[in-house]
Parts: C-alpha cells; sequence; structure tokens
C-alpha cells in the first residue's frame, strides 16, 4: 500500500521541489500531466520576454547585433545542458518536422535504397521520411515494433541486413508508449548495417540523459515546447556531428546558412559547420523562451531530472497497479525504470471517455493517443508525488463511480 504520507515524504526528500516556484502555476487545484506535450510556462520566460519586447520597441533593428547568434548560443547551451554533444554540434531553428526533413535528405544522398522506420514513430516522422523516400526514388521500409517495448537493435539490424538501407529514422522515447530506445545499441546495428542513423529526441530531451556523442549518434532533432518548456511552437534543434557536418548538404539552402551573409550578391556558398544548416531569421522571442528553458535544465542537472522523472513514473506504475488494473486499466509502457522516459501510458477500452471525465471532473490534464491509451506526463521540475498520487486516487473514484461513461466516446479534433 503507498499512501499519500508515503508521497509526501518522497516530495520532502526531492532536491528539486524548489524548482516548482519557478514556474506560472494559477490554478493550485488542477494537476497537470501533460507537460509532455506543452510545457509549462517559466518565470523566467515571463519576465524576460516582457523585457525582450520592451527592448524591441526601444532599439528596433538595432536589437539584432544582441539576437543573431542565439541560434547558435542556444543551441550549445542545450547540447551541454540536455544533449551530450560539443559546442558547435547543435542550432535552434524551425520545427522538428522541417529539421527532420532537412537532415534526412541530407542524409539520403549517397547511395542506398531505402529508409527505415518503425509504424508506431510518431507521424510527422512517418509523413516526411515517406515523402523524402518518394522524392529520392528510395522504399521506405516500415517495421513492426513491439507497441509497449518500441524499437529494439535486432529489429533494426534485420531492417538492414541487405546492406541497402540510407537511413534508420527512430525516436528515441515512443510517444505513446513512453519506451526508452537503445539509442548506443540501435546506433551500432545501423552503422554496421551500412546506414545513417537520425534520432527524434523530441519526447527524451529534458527527462532522460541522452549522451549523442559518447553514443557515437550522427543526426538528430528534437523540440523544446515538452520538457524544455520553451512554449507553443517553439523552434526545434538539430544536431549534426562535426565530422559529418561538411559532408552533408541541407536542401534549403538558406542565407542565413550563407558564408557572409550580408554580402548580398553572391551565388550560394554555405558556411563551414552547423550553421550552414539554419535556413531564415530566427524567431527571437521563442529562440528567448528556449534559452531560459535550457538555463533552468542545466541548474537542475539532467541526471537529478531524470532520476526524478523515474521515481515518478515508478510510483504511477506502483498505483496502477494496486488501484487501477482490477479497473480494466493495462500498463502500456515498460515497467523497467531505465526503458522509459518521463511519461506512462495507461491503456483502457474507455480511455478517450475516461480521459474527458479526467479533465472535466477530476481536474487532472492527461492527454489521449489513440486508440486506448491516456498519457501521464511528469516532467520532474514541477510535477510533486503528491500530484500522482492525487490524479491516480482521482482517476480511480471517477471509474469506480463509473462517471466516465456518461461523456461521448468519440474523440474531438484535438487530443
Ligand atoms: C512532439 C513531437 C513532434 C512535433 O513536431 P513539430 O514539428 O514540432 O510539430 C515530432 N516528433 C515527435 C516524436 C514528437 O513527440
Amino acid at each position: 500500500m503507498t499512501t499519500r504520507a508515503d508521497a509526501e515524504r518522497l516530495d520532502a526528500a526531492d532536491p528539486l521541489a524548489s524548482f516548482r516556484d519557478r514556474f506560472v502555476i494559477d490554478e493550485p487545484d488542477t494537476i497537470y500531466l501533460d507537460g509532455n506535450s506543452l510545457g509549462r510556462l517559466p518565470k523566467s520566460t515571463r519576465d524576460r520576454l516582457h523585457a525582450l519586447v520592451t527592448q524591441w520597441g526601444a532599439n528596433l533593428i538595432a536589437g539584432w547585433e544582441n539576437w543573431i547568434d542565439l541560434p547558435t548560443s542556444v543551441g550549445d547551451m542545450l547540447a551541454e545542458a540536455a544533449l551530450g554533444a560539443r559546442p558547435g554540434e547543435v542550432v535552434v531553428s524551425d520545427s522538428t518536422t522541417v529539421n527532420l526533413f532537412k537532415l534526412a535528405w541530407a542524409a539520403t544522398e549517397g547511395p542506398g535504397k531505402a529508409i527505415v522506420t518503425d509504424s508506431g514513430n510518431f507521424p510527422t516522422d512517418r509523413y516526411v521520411l515517406d515523402g523524402v523516400a518518394n522524392l529520392r526514388g528510395l522504399e521506405l521500409r516500415i517495421f513492426e515494433a513491439d507497441p509497449v517495448d518500441g524499437p529494439q537493435s535486432g529489429d533494426v539490424a534485420e531492417a538492414c541486413a541487405g546492406g541497402d538501407v540510407a537511413l534508420v529514422s527512430l525516436s528515441h522515447v515512443a510517444y505513446r508508449s513512453g519506451a526508452l530506445a537503445d539509442l548506443p545499441g540501435i546506433t551500432a546495428a545501423a552503422r554496421k548495417g551500412g546506414a545513417r542513423v537520425l534520432w527524434d529526441l523530441c519526447h527524451s530531451v529534458g527527462a532522460v540523459p541522452i549522451g549523442l556523442h559518447d553514443a557515437g549518434a550522427e543526426l538528430a532533432v528534437g523540440c523544446t515546447y515538452k520538457y524544455l518548456n520553451a512554449g507553443p511552437g517553439a523552434p526545434a534543434f538539430l544536431y549534426v556531428r562535426k565530422e559529418l557536418q561538411n559532408e552533408l548538404r541541407t536542401p534549403i539552402q538558406g542565407w542565413f546558412g550563407q558564408r557572409n551573409q550580408f554580402a548580398m550578391e553572391r551565388p550560394y556558398d554555405p558556411e563551414p559547420g552547423i550553421r550552414s544548416f539554419l535556413a531564415g531569421t530566427p524567431p527571437v522571442l521563442d529562440l528567448t523562451a528556449v534559452e531560459c528553458g535550457a538555463e533552468l535544465l542545466a541548474e537542475a542537472g539532467i541526471e537529478p531530472s531524470a532520476t526524478k522523472a523515474a521515481a515518478l513514473t515508478a510510483l504511477i506504475a506502483d498505483l496502477h497497479d494496486e488501484w487501477l488494473a482490477p479497473l480494466g486499466f493495462e500498463l502500456g509502457t515498460p515497467r523497467e525504470p531505465k526503458r522509459r522516459g518521463g511519461h506512462v501510458s495507461l491503456r483502457h477500452p474507455q480511455a478517450w471517455q475516461i480521459c474527458t471525465a479526467m479533465i472535466e471532473r477530476a481536474k487532472v490534464i492527461p492527454d489521449f493517443r489513440g486508440p486506448d491509451s491516456i498519457r501521464l506526463g511528469v516532467p520532474p521540475l514541477y510535477t510533486r508525488f503528491v500530484d500522482v498520487w492525487d490524479a491516480l486516487d482521482r482517476v480511480r473514484a471517477l471509474v469506480e463511480a463509473g462517471e466516465h461513461e456518461q461523456y461521448d466516446p468519440t474523440p474531438t479534433r484535438i487530443t
């Protein structure tokens, strides 16, 4: 039996507990478990954006002096705080979707007849890879990964066995199940088969240590509005290992990737290094929000953050087993803490109705991922152990009482 007092004790012993006060929390009764879709607003972001808007009003075009290098300076901060990459290997630009296209295109310039991914990968990833495969005349080879455990290095070795694969692209943490892929092992398996690997880190950055350099990773993308708390539509990052930077070419030959950008009349001649992967004018307000998010993570440390996230997801798993499994729930996430990221998926045949009832009656905010998953995200900088305890207690009560049955079983447009 896990009591609420047990959860309170975990909070009292939590070295990151004070970080919760660094976020705007206007509704203390509501338990927000969807920070893996859109993170909370850091107070530092609110204040710095206010100052930046004021500066824009005052300085106008002269402000660019301070802003123009943000894509690389914030990229370096993320490289160090979150990604385990070297300076000059990461830029912040565009969306994850666009960055995925840029790197998937660049990685498929050489020989190779196929692109490999798994059927459980995030939709935008599958769509972009399908588009690149069509444009390049390649086969898109989709394997079925285990729906709970996610893709394994054996799956990748098998898909690459013919030696004809140009690119393998996978998510580090599966968006539905939360399974954490073996990034070093899969990278090695794909490299052995002669393929490059492009990782999508959207659901792992800020939740688990990544260690791109040590893993021998070559290419990665990821977003900043989930565990990095940079706000709706904040730009994504991309990583290209230093040794590959001058070999790979972006398909978007923009002027922010051009050598000596303001010498306007010359033909395209890209910057050496990671800057060549920039495209157009950076979103300065959003980049500043990414900077604030990266600073908070750097201050907390990714190792303590990941340790806390693992303890929070373990508490969800324990309470699920005690309270929810008897009500027809099933854990849709690996049980081994080292095999998952910062969220847990609870599966139930009436998941949509339960999800709606949680939001409308229980003031618990999860999200729904069809056909049958309720995702509970526990970003470690602001989620308390009592939040998890209270949330699962409320879910147990409403499902026991059958309160979810009164909601429409058809999902709405945004889930
Ligand atoms: C959230 C997420 C995205 C989002 O891509 P956008 O271009 O920001 O819309 C992509 N891939 C994965 C795995 C995600 O979790």
